[in-house]
């Protein structure tokens, strides 16, 4: 058994729907097939959202006519048999109606979560009935039957592995069954899903859960890039990462990856495969516990992220003040990703502000507290990448780009520098420059 996740430029169009359909039938190895919303779709349903909130029954209106028009073209377009089109698109109407329903009722997370996971459920429905309809048999499971991930950071494979099979043995066997991504329940039975992007993880869950041979994770693109390619030109693919490695690039910023997706797979050692599902014979990139090449990867870069300088004089020379600090921290439920520290000042980093407010009117009690917003860390990641001899060569960033922090030598595996975001991009640009043209050899 093997999980592939189709992300959503993949399913976006007609055409790229059947270049799908070709990838499920180029082997007859069983699979569960995951997917994500056509593209665009989930920011259409955030943007529904939000007039739900408003109260803008008028633009409510306007966004699920859109919605039903969009998808009854797919169908129009990829259902040949006239009968079975006008079946499916009365169950989009269906589908559309159900959603409408909720629109009357108050804005809560309850509600947001329902509604934003709609795009998933509608695109399954149609892919499973097109796929039927040409003789690819497959079955369409709901996702929302089996993924019961009380905590999103932390979920219990095992209940979604009980659930799961419990699911498969009901259904009728094939060599095919079709899900939703991002999707998925609470520990209180509600609907829930997984972040944005949140269908990788959806597919290494389903592949843990299932034991699966390994989860290949398509896309638009032929596999991770050494350096973001929506910033940055002559980026390449990388052809093997560590679950490390992968799972620190993802965390930083990689958008290729939901920052989870490595987590529920790393135990298990099953394999992640990253393919181009515009060009199925490029190699991708294998992400596994196997060490191939030591020394630089990849560099990524994760935006949104506050600075906090907390100065106290009280610091100098006392004991216990670190615990204080990071008390203050945990107490909020808030994680922090860089820190520096002098004799009497700690600089650190977070990208969750929901708590700030209260962490800051906490600390001030005893230091001298200054907030910096719209920073973005840059990291530099590879097994061993403080190790690697070419590494040094990003210190000359420092004279160009004003740079707030720099994290060497937390880890063997990471260098992390915290610029402001409008420096993003230069920094991203003149890194690749300095540590890829003239990396020749990388520690063996
Ligand atoms: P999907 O909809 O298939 O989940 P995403 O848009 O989430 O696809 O992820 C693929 C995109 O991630 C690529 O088109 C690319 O622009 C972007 N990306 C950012 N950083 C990287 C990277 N290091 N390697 C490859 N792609 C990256
Ligand atoms: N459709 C969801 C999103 O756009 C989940 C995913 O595509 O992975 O975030
Ligand atoms: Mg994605």
């Amino acid at each position: 058994m093997k999980v592939l996740k189709f992300g959503g430029t993949s399913v976006g169009s007609v055409e790229n729907l059947q270049k799908v359909k070709n990838i499920l039938i180029s082997d007859d190895e069983q699979k569960i097939v995951v997917c994500s919303a056509m593209s665009g779709v989930t920011d259409q349903l955030v943007r529904l959202v939000e007039n739900i909130r408003f109260g803008d029954t008028e633009a409510i209106t306007r966004n699920l006519h859109r919605l039903e028009t969009k998808h009854c073209d797919v169908i129009d377009q990829l259902i040949e048999d006239k009968e079975l089109r006008s079946e499916l698109k009365d169950s989009i109407s269906f589908l559309i109606t159900e959603m409408f329903e909720l629109t009357s009722q108050k804005y809560s997370e309850a509600i947001n979560s329902k509604v934003i996971t709609y795009g998933e459920t509608l695109l399954t429905f149609i892919f499973s009935k097109f796929l039927n309809s040409i003789g690819v048999n497959n079955v369409l499971l709901d996702a929302k039957d089996f993924m019961f991930v009380d905590s999103v950071e932390n979920p219990n494979i095992d209940k979604v592995s009980k659930k799961l099979h419990k699911v498969l043995e009901a259904e009728i066997k094939s060599q095919i069954y079709i899900t939703q991504g991002f999707v998925c329940k609470d520990e209180n039975g509600e609907i829930n899903h997984l972040k944005r992007g949140g269908s990788d993880y959806t597919a290494t869950i389903i592949g843990a859960a299932l034991q699966a041979n390994e989860v290949q994770i398509w896309t638009d693109i032929d596999g991770l890039h050494n350096n973001d390619p929506r910033y940055v030109e002559e980026t390449h693919p990388i052809s093997h990462l560590t679950y490390n490695e992968a799972a620190e690039l993802a965390y930083f910023g990689a958008k290729i990856l939901h920052p989870q997706t490595v987590s529920p797979v790393v135990d298990k050692d099953i394999p992640v495969l990253l393919k181009n599902t515009f060009d199925p014979q490029a190699a991708g990139t294998i992400i596994s516990n196997r060490t191939y090449k030591k020394g630089l990867k990849a560099i990524s870069a994760k935006d949104d992220i506050t600075a906090i300088k907390i100065k106290s004089n009280r610091m100098l020379m006392a004991h216990g003040y670190l615990r204080r600090i990071f008390e203050v921290f945990d107490n909020f439920h808030t994680s922090i990703d860089m820190i520096t520290t002098s004799e009497i000042a700690i600089s650190l980093t977070i990208d969750d502000t929901s708590n700030l407010d209260e962490i800051v009117k906490e600390i001030e009690n005893y230091a001298e507290v200054t907030i910096e917003q719209n920073h973005s860390i840059i990291c530099i990641v590879g097994e061993s990448v403080i190790n690697d001899r070419n590494s040094y060569k990003l210190f000359e960033v420092l004279n160009y780009i004003p740079v707030r922090m720099i994290s060497y030598g937390g880890s063997n595996n990471n260098i992390s520098i915290l610029v402001d975001t409008k420096d993003k991009i230069p920094t991203l640009r003149f890194l690749n420059e300095k540590l890829f043209n003239t990396h020749h050899e990388a520690l063996v």
